[in-house]
């Protein structure tokens, strides 16, 4: 089983990749995004709590995400792996993913960051909000504001998944194709 951890801040290419790397490696791909988007979109309990955090660019509470991503995982026993794209977030969730994926005898193969400048990324975010209809891309204050969140709650991740050995970095600057070609190259090399 490969169980491959996607992180970076907003904007990064996360999501595109995660597309690539679910098809090239047949891996099933969980964005915690996605399913609080879908949540709002059904105007679920869930999706209300959701949104009132992802409206202003704050991350919703550990318990909930960790519960959601948990049930997802859950439900799809018979998969080669897991992409995780945007989970997890915060220390919390690491380790409770840990817990989680260790108590059903599976672990994280690998993390690999995709690495861009606050200043690039906020013109990638400006632009897909126009089109994304996203509330969180449109404004650059929530853009910060989710940089911010990603710089004191996420980035302390670096450290506990290097401490774990798992921890990659690929350049997030460049085509789709260019960065897709580096992350196939790192993943093929560690399997
Ligand atoms: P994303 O689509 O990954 O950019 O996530 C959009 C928003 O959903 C974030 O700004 C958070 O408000 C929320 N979100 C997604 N994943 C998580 C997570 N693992 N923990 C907390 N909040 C999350």
């Amino acid at each position: 089983m490969i169980n491959l951890v996607l992180f970076g801040k907003p904007g990064a290419g996360k999501g595109t990749q995660a597309a690539f790397l679910k098809s090239q490696y047949q891996l099933f791909h969980i964005s915690t995004g996605d399913l609080f988007r879908h949540h709002i979109q059904g105007a679920t309990e869930l999706g209300k709590l959701a949104k009132s955090f992802m409206d202003k660019g704050d991350l919703v509470p550990d318990q909930v995400t960790i519960d959601m991503l948990e049930e997802t995982v859950t439900k799809n026993p018979d998969v080669k792996g897991f992409i995780f794209d945007g989970f997890p977030r915060t220390t919390a969730q690491a380790e409770a993913l840990d817990a989680f994926l260790s108590g059903r005898s599976m672990g994280i193969t690998a993390t690999v960051a995709l690495e861009a400048d606050d200043d690039v990324l906020v013109d990638r975010l400006i632009n897909r909000g126009k089109t994304s209809g996203r509330v969180d891309d449109q404004d650059e204050t929530k853009i910060r504001n989710r940089f911010e969140e990603y710089n004191n709650k996420t980035a302390p991740l670096k450290s506990f998944y290097i401490d774990q050995g798992k921890f990659h970095s690929v350049n997030g600057i460049g085509s789709v194709e260019e960065i897709t070609n580096r992350l196939t190259a790192l993943i093929d090399g560690l399997l």
